[in-house]
């Protein structure tokens, strides 16, 4: 299992596009890729044979930690000459590549929950390297309308007395923006005042068009120098990404800092490396100008190119080798029926079918943008730009009105509330007065159900809880002379209470407040049920999910985390199986077997079984639906997010997968037909679920083991963070109230019911469905 840190890293976007662009480009597809962050030109030839030489002359071992002093001595010349800024040889550090030299800075510099301000738009990697030091980034947005630049006004607000420093990118990846001397001084001012540190990310200084004059924050003076770490590198001016050298420049405490945890992780950067960095920052400089005098016709001309473009923006950029042009106006537009939405719909757009690969403006924090390189021969930007501008042009206005198939209700509410499952008559009255007063005769709803024989009534003012309520169960008829076994009050709006269900056994009400999920409501019906069921009819429920195999039925129980749902389906993939419930299955013992009821007309599935049963999506589709994602910004599922594939980013208006809390009240008899599904069946086998990758994979259970556990509902084998906080007896999370009587009333059912049936301790951590098969058919001799 790998630290939550790095799960909340995702990887580099850039990285996505691209390696999606190379896999279409393996299968032979013509990708023209704009979405690279190095220049096309090889490394100059001196360079290449300075590393050569390097080989030759068996200059192949570890080298100073710091890098080699003749490379260290070539930084500070250049930084002397180039910027006017002086340093001495512990104030440098040469990494391998200038990310090397950020990832150290940024360890050394900030303290768990410091501040660093982040400019949007940002390099993607600044806000993971600042999180993986336990820092906070600060992001602050720059607008195009001034030139993506940040205003002495917006600096001063931004710091608080937990900003450590800010990271100033200049000239910017992804903008192109570049600061002149004035702008940065009175920058420099505010962060002098402040006192914070200053991360001066140059790595594209010498990139720098029309005669712009590049200043170096360490430049504007001896104080400011003081609070400032330079970071360069040779990576973009000499095109040498592949060689990986970078440098810090800085105050050589600082340094010093980064050097010990250098020491840890890397070491020296590559020694052959280091010795065709010094040929680049010491030799012949006019490779650089030809570059930059490339890279300025590219830029004129994509530039030129994409303001013919109607509806589109660009910001002239005066350095880097990338535009960022706004391209928003057609994220309300269509391809065959599927909206853009985003920067990210727009990027699948433009590699699928101008088969032209960018980068999303999201990956920045600009969602309205996307970034082109023009790092790439003149001949592909041509082509790219014919490309995307002809996917444009394909492009059509979205239906004004698109209709969502999707029935979908978002409720404020997402999850269970907490319960008083035991509250006394006073009280309950008082609750019920109160709550009865909110029921006038606009937006009442009732309606009986039939749970089980059991008759519940609900009264609410919620019509989402109604349209489920109707749909979850069978009905009871409605009349005034037919009394209902129990009443649960589901009323929204009253002023000043926090949700809460409560649960009065003496008088069977369920009252719940300002609760408009589904979930409790359901919770707090089966909580009656199971209340009235057990003591007049002897009938008890289990939390579960079963199958039947002609006429035997399965059971499997087990506690959140040990992928009871998953094993499930992938059961009922097998013909031979069909669906019996779903949650909750009552349960009678009669002539020594034990046969159980499916009381549920439509079962309340949460919408990410998707994942294991695929097929579920298209009857979802039809289905009433809870708190289905619609966005992406609202996406939980952070496995799903790591990954290159999602629904919305290619214009889905929703994802059954995004959220655990979306829910929908499925028709078993959708799945595959009256086949498919059997209201009754004679209970032969329990599996207990555990989840680990140690115990072993089943075990038969005596009786009172068996009962041991059900009785403690406590996990076995699972992670904490998996399993619920709470023990929940025989694991159902439905018995709400859970007296001394009630508890005696289960464990005798659960010892009867054990009589009745073979039990197993199933870890499905280890074992698969298949497994399971085989002892229900080998014990039965069902073939
Ligand atoms: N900073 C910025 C702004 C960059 O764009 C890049 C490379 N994409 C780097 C730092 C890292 O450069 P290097 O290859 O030297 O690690």
């Amino acid at each position: 299992m790998i630290s939550e840190r790095t799960n909340q890293i995702g990887v580099s976007p850039t990285l996505k596009i691209t390696s999606k662009a190379k896999a279409m480009k393996a299968e032979g597809i013509d990708i023209i890729d704009l979405s690279v962050g190095e220049p096309d030109f090889p490394t100059p030839e001196n360079i290449k044979q300075a590393g050569k030489k390097a080989i030759d002359e068996n200059f192949t071992k570890y080298t100073e930690n710091e890098g080699i002093p003749t490379l260290k001595e070539a930084i500070i010349t250049r930084l002397k000459e180039d910027l006017g800024i002086s340093y001495s040889m512990d104030e440098i550090i040469v990494s391998s590549g200038a990310k090397s030299s950020l990832y150290h800075l940024i360890q050394v510099l900030i303290n768990e929950d410091e501040e660093v301000i982040i400019l949007a738009p940002y390099w993607v990697t600044y806000p993971h390297a600042v999180s993986l030091a336990k820092g906070k980034a600060l992001i602050i947005p720059t607008k195009e309308e001034n030139d993506f630049l940040l205003s002495p006004d917006q600096l001063k607000s931004a710091i608080s007395p937990a900003t450590k420093a800010i990271i100033l990118n200049n000239p910017s990846n992804p903008t192109g923006a570049a600061y002149k001397k004035h702008q940065l001084e009175a920058l420099a001012d505010i962060i002098l005042e402040e006192d914070i540190y200053v991360i001066a990310d140059e790595i594209y200084e010498k990139l720098i068009f029309d005669n712009f004059s590049f200043t170096s924050f360490a430049a504007l003076g001896e104080d400011i120098k003081k609070k400032t770490i330079i970071i360069n590198g040779v990576s973009k001016a000499y095109s040498m990404t592949g060689w990986r050298i970078g440098y810090a420049a800085g105050p050589a405490e600082i340094i010093n800092g980064m050097a010990k945890i250098q020491s840890h992780s890397t070491s020296n950067a590559c020694s052959i490396s280091q010795k065709a960095s010094l040929e680049a920052l010491t030799g012949p400089q006019y490779e650089v100008s030809k570059m930059v005098s490339e890279f300025q016709r590219r830029r004129n001309y994509g530039l030129m190119r994409l303001q013919a473009i109607p509806d589109i923006s660009c910001f002239k950029p005066q350095g880097a080798f990338y535009l960022f042009p706004n391209f928003s106006s057609y994220y309300e537009k269509e391809f065959g029926g599927i909206q853009i939405r985003n920067s990210y719909g727009m990027a699948y757009y433009l590699l699928n079918e101008a088969k032209v690969a960018i980068v999303p403006g999201d990956a920045f924090g600009a969602d309205n943008y996307i970034r082109i390189s023009y790092a790439t021969s003149m001949e592909n930007l041509e082509k790219g730009m014919d490309r995307i501008i002809q996917a444009l042009s394909q492009l059509k206005a979205a239906k004004k009105v698109r209709r969502v198939a999707l029935n979908n209700t978002i409720t404020r509410v997402k999850k269970l509330v907490p319960v008083e499952a035991d509250i006394n008559l006073k009280m309950r009255d008082a609750l019920v007065a109160e709550v009865e007063n909110l029921l006038s005769y606009e937006n009442y709803f009732e309606w009986n159900a039939n749970i089980n024989g059991v008759v519940v009534q609900l009264r609410t003012n919620i019509s989402h809880l109604n349209d489920f309520w109707i749909e979850n169960w069978y009905p009871a008829q409605l009349e005034a002379d037919l009394e209902p076994h129990g009443i649960i009050y589901a009323v929204d709006d009253i002023k000043g209470r926090e949700p809460r269900s409560f649960y009065n056994s003496e008088t069977k009400t369920g009252i719940l407040i300002n609760t408009d999920n589904y979930g409790p409501c359901r919770s707090l019906a089966l909580n009656l049920v199971m209340d009235v069921s057990e003591r007049l009819f002897n009938v008890h429920a289990i939390r579960g999910m079963s199958a039947d195999i002609k006429g035997n039925g399965l059971i499997l129980i087990g506690p959140p985390g040990t992928k009871k749902t998953e094993l499930f389906f992938s059961l009922l993939q097998d013909k031979i199986f069909r669906l019996h419930a779903s949650d909750i299955i009552f349960t009678r013992h009669a002539g020594g077997f034990s046969s159980a009821d499916c009381a549920e007309r439509k079962f309340y599935l949460p919408t990410n079984t998707v994942e294991t049963f695929p097929p579920f999506a298209k009857l979802f589709d039809h289905s009433k639906c809870e708190n289905v994602i619609t966005r992406k910004e609202d996406c939980q599922n952070m496995d799903c997010l790591r990954q290159d594939d999602c629904r919305l980013d290619r214009g889905s208006p929703y994802c059954y997968k995004a959220s655990k809390e979306a829910q929908a009240m499925l028709d078993p008899y959708w799945i595959d037909g009256p086949a498919k599904h059997t209201k009754r069946t004679t209970l032969r086998w329990m599996f207990i679920l555990r989840y680990d990758s140690v115990s072993p994979p089943i075990a038969k259970l005596e009786i009172e083991d068996a009962l041991r556990i059900l009785e403690s509902g406590q996990s076995l084998g699972i992670s904490k963070s998996l399993s619920s906080s709470k023990n929940q007896p025989f694991f159902n999370p439905h018995l709400l109230s859970s007296t001394a009587e009630q508890m005696e009333l289960h464990s005798k059912f659960f010892q009867h019911l054990l009589e009745n049936t073979s039990c197993y301790l199933f870890n499905s951590g280890v074992a698969s469905a298949d497994e399971l098969k085989k002892i229900v058919l080998g014990e039965s001799q069902i073939k």
